[in-house]
């Protein structure tokens, strides 16, 4: 099975202008294989030094509910980067997961939190957003929202997906992982804390970050995943990729 998902997956070509409005999720509308699942990747959209940022899509497109997750928007903290939300390493059949693995390659291929223009990504977007610092200081929130391309990639991605839930993982300096969640926002993070056997935490949104502009312009839910620093051990990885089919499923809409 999972030679075969390599070679569907291999056998969907990239968009061809991938930054252009209408076709950046082409990808994503090549007919399903008999069978139904798919794991199709393609070249959504480009970062500010030109690197390609990948979409990944998992499971059944038939369902309407779709599950959003970006594994990484700080480029030193990548490790979710590496989950495959698939069962015994095939897509769900009853869930449709959408990935983003890494919004900030720059940063990665940088070993940085920023992107490359020196700007937080995660307080970029357009939702309390203020002016702090300079360019390359740690929570630099770039010159204006919405003002680096990855950002507006982010959003592109959001409005056109309009998905039932999204999650944004990051890594911090301690060793416990939880989930995050405010508002609107705390029903789903609870239960993806369930799931994935972690604390649960009531936080606020940070100014400017994705899930507070989410949080601000879309029903949806939308929350945090706070995991230890560095690479994630096996037993962590497939806890959480069996936690994102089973949240998967828990959005869909039948
Ligand atoms: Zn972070």
């Amino acid at each position: 099975m999972l030679a075969l998902l390599a070679a569907l997956a291999l056998l969907v070509p990239a968009p061809q202008r991938p930054d252009t409005d209408g076709d950046f999720l082409a990808f994503a509308q090549t007919p399903r294989r008999p069978g139904n699942l798919v794991a199709r990747t393609g070249v959504v959209g480009r970062s500010a030094e030109g690197r390609p940022i990948e979409g990944r899509q998992l499971g059944d497109p038939k369902w309407p509910g779709e599950l959003l997750v970006f594994g990484c928007i700080h480029g030193d903290e990548c490790g979710a980067s590496a989950i495959e939300p698939t069962i015994g390493g095939c897509p769900d059949p009853s869930a449709d997961i959408f990935i983003v693995p890494d919004l900030d390659p720059d940063g990665s291929a940088a070993r940085s939190r920023l992107n490359a223009h020196g700007v937080d990504l995660n307080r970029n977007f357009n939702a309390g957003w203020r002016p702090a610092g300079e360019a390359g200081s740690a929570e630099y929130p770039g010159p204006r929202p919405f003002s680096e391309p990855e950002t507006r990639l982010a959003a592109r991605i959001v409005h056109a997906l309009e998905p039932a839930a999204t999650i944004w993982f990051h890594q911090y300096r301690g060793e416990r992982p939880f989930v995050r969640a405010w508002g609107q926002s705390v029903a789903a993070g609870r239960r993806f804390a369930t799931l994935a056997r972690m604390p649960f935490r009531l936080i606020r949104w940070p100014a400017g970050t994705g899930p507070n502009w989410q949080n601000h312009r879309f029903a949806a839910p939308a929350f945090v995943v706070e995991l230890p620093q560095g690479r994630l051990e096996p037993e962590m990885r497939g806890r959480l990729s069996e936690a994102l089919v089973r949240m998967g499923r828990w959005v869909r809409e039948d």
